[in-house]
């Protein structure tokens, strides 16, 4: 079957013949790929930045934002059946005794960093015809979420964020529980930095939970993503034509900064401006350039002075991955257009280095493996 994999010692990547997997296990499904979408990550791995095949395979294949249908189920399987669609979990846990993270099937917090993951570290990945999988890591899916569920994994980042962020402020008494019939956030103002797939999920999130948001980007595309911006209920500032202190006045106190842009002097840029009792959340995995001069007394002073919550988060739970679906149902029924617009292209698996290699633009490009 068809597969694209990346060769880190031959420096390239390609669409290959891959074996067919086979049941080996009665908790195992074998599932049919329909969708797999392309982020940054899968970039840095075609371009030999990141990622790691298999122990003893010359290559990995890639692709961990999936979307996939079940053909055949193990004898002890009874979440999904044949026919149901599902989205598959990415992390895998280290089994190392010690790592009680890991132990407690939440390897999001694996305390080695020995874990594998599914197109990225050391496991093969999704980019493919089929693939078969534990059920206890595949997460059923409704089938009116087709043409959108392969968003979830994207806006588990999210789901995982803003569930910390609840946590969190709970050390606020008056934030939660919210006034009664409105949502957890209602009154508190948000910022968004960056406008990928990422930022504007992260953003749909936000909106639903209530907060007045804003998205602060630097796109080239500033006229489509601020209407689509404007289509969900926030505000687009564009980075390009608004500074960074006159956004901050704009907004008044801010409650939230999601980071969702990976770079780190327009992160610490914002972080003066974060809000008395504020949470800075960040997503994105800066590249390695240059050092930055930032005032570390004043940061220091206002997170004192301002109790504030700086933290970083990375990959999700099973629940999150639950939380996702629920939500990716929600912003359907609300969004529509805008939800199916932040997939910009599907191309076929033949075509997959397009997407890859950085020759189309758009928000979130898709490999269409079935229909
Ligand atoms: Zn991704
Ligand atoms: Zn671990």
């Amino acid at each position: 079957m068809k597969a694209v994999a990346v060769f880190p010692a031959e420096r390239r990547f390609d669409v290959i013949e891959h074996p067919e997997p086979s049941m080996s296990a009665p908790g195992d499904v074998k599932m049919r790929m329909l969708d797999v979408g392309i982020c940054g990550t899968d970039k840095e791995i075609v371009s030999f930045q990141y990622g790691q095949p298999p122990d003893g395979s010359p290559y990995l294949v890639i692709g961990h934002e999936s979307l996939a249908q079940v053909i055949e189920v193990g004898e002890n399987v009874t979440r999904v059946k044949p026919g149901d669609l599902a989205v598959a979990t990415v992390r895998r846990p280290c089994g190392i005794a010690s790592c009680i993270a890991c132990r407690q099937g939440r390897q999001d917090f694996c305390y080695t960093g020995l874990y594998t993951e599914r197109g990225i570290m050391r496991r093969h990945g999704y980019m493919t015809e089929l693939v078969v999988e534990d059920e206890q890591y595949l997460n059923p899916v409704p089938a009116a979420l087709r043409d959108v569920a392969v968003l979830v994994e994207p806006l588990t980042i999210a789901e995982k964020a803003v569930a910390q962020l609840f946590q969190v402020q709970q050390r606020l008494p008056w934030v939660l529980p919210p006034e009664p019939g409105e949502p957890p956030a209602h009154g508190r103002n948000a910022l968004v930095l960056g406008a990928g797939p990422v930022g504007l999920l992260g953003a749909m999130k936000l909106i639903i939970e209530g907060f007045d948001t804003t998205v602060y980007s630097r796109t080239p595309a500033a006229t489509e993503v601020s209407s689509l911006v404007a289509g969900l209920g926030a505000k687009f500032v564009h980075a390009e034509t608004v500074a960074v202190p006159d956004l901050a006045a704009q907004m008044g106190q801010i409650d939230l900064v999601y980071e969702a842009v990976g770079a780190s002097s327009l992160a610490f840029d914002v972080l003066r401006f974060l809000g008395t009792n504020g949470v800075f959340i960040f997503t994105g995995v800066p590249g390695r350039k240059e050092p930055v001069a930032i005032d570390t007394d004043d940061l220091m002073r206002d997170a004192v002075l301002k109790n504030q919550m700086i933290f970083g988060t990375v990959n999700a739970s099973p629940a999150h991955f639950a939380a996702a679906i629920a939500d990716i149902g929600r912003f359907n029924a609300r969004w529509p257009v805008q939800l199916r617009s932040l997939i910009s292209h599907r191309f076929p698996i033949e075509r997959a280095s397009e997407p890859l290699s950085g020759k189309w633009g758009g928000i979130k490009n898709v490999i269409a493996i079935a229909s």
